[in-house]
């Protein structure tokens, strides 16, 4: 049970998501810088593209106006100087746009390529989240029919040794009892030294000596 609640906080794909997200947060900081960059000149290059167009709209107003204009001269002439004073703004603002559209596209571009560079992140990220609660419902199901499996033993242990190995279990740890093999605990892994050796080999079947080291019950 101990190995399986590890094994559930421990899955190779929650390290895995740790990196990655570490990684996205690193490039989600700098898309946030890039969209800083690029917030201010695309609302200047919007500004000027509006009065660009309200500026054409002006012109084509004006020129509308004098072709079918039964006006006099002098009515015309200040029509015309009109049109000739917007036409300059007109320019002026068409090359303000364009030298904006100049500085506008590397900036788009760097947010969409960082994005881009991010997208198979996302993905990943989202495969991971799914792949991890699949996986612990599975460990907590093997919990589930652990700990199940665990109550119908501890109904055929004696009381008294069921309170040893519990004391034992708390003691050590991961497991309350241990098999010697080769003279060691299989539990803390220490030899018993020869005189407990021969002590645990000589002892009834029915009793259990504790490993001296860990506590754990040595099993026959
Ligand atoms: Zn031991």
């Amino acid at each position: 049970m101990d190995r399986v609640s590890t094994q559930k906080t421990h899955l190779p794909e929650i390290a895995e998501l740790a990196t990655l997200e570490v990684e996205l947060r690193g490039l989600l900081k700098d898309l946030r810088e890039a969209e800083g960059r690029l917030a201010p000149v695309k609302s200047a290059y919007d500004d000027v593209s509006r009065e660009s167009k309200r500026l054409k709209n002006r012109a084509n107003d004006l020129d509308a106006t004098l072709a079918s204009s039964t006006a006099n001269a002098r009515e015309l002439a200040v029509l015309q100087k009109e049109l000739t004073h917007v036409r300059d703004l007109l320019s002026e603002s068409e090359d303000r746009e364009l030298e904006l559209l100049l500085e506008l596209e590397p900036r788009e571009g760097e947010v969409e390529s960082i994005k881009r560079r991010a997208q198979p992140g996302v993905g990943r990220r989202s495969e991971l989240i799914d792949v991890i609660a699949k996986l612990q419902i599975t460990l907590d199901d093997e919990l589930v029919s652990l700990r199940r499996s665990r109550e119908e033993l501890v109904g055929a242990v004696a009381a008294n040794l069921l309170a040893r190995y519990d004391v034992a279990l708390a003691r050590a740890g991961t497991s309350g009892a241990a098999q010697v093999l080769e003279g060691r605990c299989d539990g803390c892994r220490l030899a018993l030294s020869p005189l407990d050796h021969d002590r645990f080999k000589s002892q009834a079947l029915d009793t259990f000596m504790d490993c001296p080291e860990c506590g754990r019950l040595l099993l026959p």
